[in-house]
């Protein structure tokens, strides 16, 4: 069966050379004898793979010595919690509520402390990246978080806040080596890998070695950094085969060239799309330009049953999940590390035909 694009959100497509190696060493990994997924967790070819997942990450985001990467589970969605009950020491965290997800962190951070709400972009849907005054931030928060892309809505932070001596805590799932971003920025990133990375069932943590210690009483063992940072990761099992493809997600971008290499390739297919957008007279971006996500890109044509037309028949072509998140409608092309350019170009074209139809 032939191979359809996707533009899903989440869980998003996969490089076709990965998918291939893996189907390759399904059954028996390397001299094992055995598929990654039989393996015990403590084995030693397991423990080359994990190291070797971490080595090519360190190498990819240049993340320094003194920051500890995990790969654990639960999702960003567990982060919501895993990160106030480790980091919210003084009881109290700063906000920049930009979608769906920021609010959920947000949410989730209140049952810990308090959450003071330094912007939100609601009065908008949020279709922008709200300006930050610093004089508003609190400098005796334990951190401050932003959702860096926000793949509902299609923005994304263009520069990060200063934030000084505060932790600058942010969830990276869908746009996590899509771009170069300095580590050095942040005391933590999370994110869910199942966007830009590979299987659902992983969650990638870094974090500052600083900000391992104490966590706030009762937390539970598995939600506590510390446990898993002397444990490598390995203090119970870990979604082994997750690692696994990402390791091999991982090669496969040192192979493209590493993150500078695929941001530029990423800004290519973007611009693609973004400038049909523009020119459209049918089809419109939702969000303010200057703060247009390179991974997630949500289009209307005002008409909700045009809308609907124009997926169902991308489908028929081949272009499938281009329905928007079902908190928003429309669409959203979201286009990750795995999307090829031709699979942008191919949206493109059909969208042309489709405003020459329907116009
Ligand atoms: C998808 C997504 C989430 C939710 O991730 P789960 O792994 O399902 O918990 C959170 N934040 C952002 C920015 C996302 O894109």
């Amino acid at each position: 069966m032939d191979r359809v694009y996707n533009f899903s959100a989440g869980p998003a497509a996969l490089p076709v050379k990965v998918l291939e190696k893996a189907q390759k060493q399904l059954v028996a990994y390397e001299s094992a004898g055995m598929s990654v997924m039989e393996m015990s967790h403590r084995s030693a070819a397991f423990e080359e793979i994990i190291a070797n997942a971490q080595e090519m990450l360190r190498r990819l985001m240049n993340i320094p010595p003194n920051y500890h990467v995990l790969f654990l589970q639960g999702g960003a969605s567990s982060q919501f919690s895993m990160v106030p009950m480790n980091l919210m020491r003084q009881g109290k965290a700063d906000f920049v509520i930009t979608g769906q997800w920021a609010k959920k962190a947000a949410e989730e951070a209140a049952r810990y402390g308090s959450v003071n709400k330094i912007a939100s972009s609601a009065d908008r849907t949020f279709a922008y990246i709200p300006e930050l005054d610093t004089d508003t931030f609190d400098r005796e928060a334990d951190y401050f978080h932003i959702t860096v892309n926000n793949t509902i809505f299609g923005t994304r932070f263009s520069s990060l806040p200063d934030t000084g001596n505060v932790p600058l805590v942010t969830d990276m799932s869908s746009s996590i080596l899509s771009e170069v971003y300095d580590v050095n920025r942040f005391g933590l990133i999370y994110a869910g890998a199942q966007k830009n990375i590979g299987p659902a069932g992983l969650t990638i943590v870094i974090i500052r070695d600083d900000l391992v210690g104490t966590t706030l009483p009762g937390t539970p063992t598995m939600f506590d950094y510390k446990v898993h940072v002397e444990n490598k990761s390995l203090y119970n099992t870990p979604p082994t085969f997750a690692v696994y493809i990402a390791m091999l997600v991982f090669e496969w971008l040192l192979e493209q060239g590493g993150v500078s290499a695929i941001q530029r390739l990423n800004e290519e297919k973007a611009a693609l799309l973004y400038d049909f957008l523009d020119a459209s007279k049918l089809f419109e971006g939702t969000v303010d330009r200057r703060d247009r996500s390179l991974m997630n890109v949500p289009f209307v044509t005002g008409k909700p049953d045009v809308d609907a037309k124009f997926i169902k028949e991308a489908k028929q072509a081949g272009l499938v999940n281009l329905g928007g998140h079902r908190s928003v409608g429309g669409m959203r092309a979201s286009i990750y590390n795995a999307m090829p350019r031709e699979g942008v170009e191919a949206l493109v074209v059909f969208m042309k035909k489709f405003e020459a139809d329907n116009i």
